[in-house]
């Protein structure tokens, strides 16, 4: 099971506080995480294992979207950060519309990404 991660500057230690409750089960599972560059250095310097992606601002959404295209991830976590203006603007759009598109969890905040990983972790 792949999941992406992704959280805009604003979030990404809510971001590392999120996968914190989450750390045993997403190191002993059967889970690859995956994130843009950025939220992927925040990740492994809490000590949990993640591949990384290039930075979102030079292409690491639309990496994610292209996952998501071709149906490679189970869920995808971005934390976006409303409060704030993003040079990546239409990446962040495709990458939330291929979601859609092809029927991909997206949770973008730390209520539904909860609700969300329990269901997935628990069918593993
Ligand atoms: P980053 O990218 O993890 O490299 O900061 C996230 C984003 O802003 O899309």
């Amino acid at each position: 099971m792949k999941i992406a991660l992704i959280a805009h500057d604003g979030k990404k230690a809510d971001m590392v506080h999120f996968l914190s409750g989450f750390r045993k089960r997403l190191i002993s599972t059967d889970v690859e995480l995956y994130a843009t560059g950025t939220t992927g250095s925040h990740i492994e310097k809490s000590g949990i294992p993640v591949k990384k992606l290039l930075s979102g601002p030079l292409g690491g959404d639309a990496q994610i979207a292209a996952m998501v295209a071709q149906k490679e991830l189970s869920m995808v976590i971005f934390f976006r950060d409303p409060l704030d203006k993003h040079p990546h603007e239409p990446d962040v759009q495709m990458l939330m519309r291929l979601c859609d598109v092809h029927n991909i969890p997206l949770a973008t905040n730390p209520a539904s990404a909860e609700l969300m990983i329990k269901q997935l972790i628990a069918k593993i």
